[in-house]
């Protein structure tokens, strides 16, 4: 690897924004002692909605987080020691040859707990599969049916291509089981993320449809309702669609549709309480999420 900087402007060492204890993650990830998230700085899209904007698109800001592969690995062992479940890669795909560098050191020096690789989708298809036997627990957003909207609102073309065949990977390495531990914890498989968006952008029912025809109903779905407008899509009048909660029945058009499409399993935000979820800096949330089977 070169010092070279592209689309993602990440050089040869990769960025650590932030690692932490976290307890905003579905149950099965955060349990009780926290899912252990490394989260990275930049990324390889632009969502311009993103909650976690000052991290993803403040590159000249993030230059200063770069780290070592040996200190990242030590940062998978820190986590391992404060006991949390997992080690959660956030945001991996523009880091991924040096995330898989740091899991084989902190192998190496005894790390034993389950990789979790929480990313956009729009990863490629040969890097995941080098990632087989690696990562434990495949964590993507499907975030729209229609590459437009991909382009339109996250500046990248053909989204729904790649994600979609991203995940078709991700899902021959995992299947559509997911294997737990005694205790509940998430030790291994495929949860794919569908954060419901303003206006329809989506996709949510076109994209159920594909997981449950391309993939399978058994395949795990972690249903979102924490989108709040923030960043351009707060601002920018060229994303008027965006610049809104969610309303309570768009949030129950799409929990709807998981009983109407016969999904069978995962886990579904409360509308209630998820407004503020997923930001590093809300470590202390309890829990929004509850199992889709519970819900009638
Ligand atoms: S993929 Fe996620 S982290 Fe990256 S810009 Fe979009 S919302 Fe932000």
């Amino acid at each position: 690897m070169k010092d070279e900087i592209a689309a993602c402007y990440s050089g040869r060492l990769p960025i650590v924004s932030s690692y932490t204890a976290h307890f905003g993650e579905e149950p099965c990830l955060s349990g009780t002692r926290g899912a252990g998230n490394i989260f990275f700085g930049n990324c390889n899209l632009r969502c311009v909605y993103c909650q976690n904007y000052q991290i993803s698109q403040t590159w000249k800001t993030q230059r200063k987080n770069e780290v070592t592969i040996e200190r990242l690995a030590e940062m998978m062992l820190e986590l391992e020691a404060r006991g949390c479940h997992n080690i959660g890669f956030v945001s991996p795909t523009h880091f991924a040859p040096q995330m898989a560098r740091a899991i084989l050191l902190a192998t190496e020096q005894g790390l034993d707990l389950p990789i979790v690789y929480n990313t956009n989708a729009y990863d490629s298809v040969e890097v995941l599969k080098l990632l087989d036997g690696l990562v434990d627990v495949y964590l993507p957003d499907l975030k729209y049916a229609d590459s437009a909207d991909g382009f339109t609102y996250s500046k990248v073309r053909d989204y729904t291509l790649f994600a979609r065949r991203a995940i078709k990977e991700m899902h021959r390495q995992m299947g559509s089981d997911l294997t737990f531990d005694s205790d509940g914890l998430l030790q291994r498989g495929l949860l794919i993320r569908l954060l419901v968006l303003p206006n329809g952008i989506a996709g949510i029912e076109e994209n159920l449809r594909w997981i449950r025809d391309e993939l399978s109903p058994r395949t795990a779905i972690s249903l979102m309702a924490q989108y709040y407008a923030t960043n351009k899509a707060a601002t920018d009048q060229r994303y008027i669609l965006l610049s809104r909660r969610i309303s309570e029945g768009e949030w129950f058009e799409a929990v709807s549709l998981l009983e109407e499409l016969g999904i069978e399993e995962g886990f579904m935000q409360e509308y209630e309480s998820a407004s503020h979820y997923y930001r590093p800096d809300f470590a202390d949330r309890e829990k929004p999420f509850r199992d889709i089977r519970d819900f009638e």
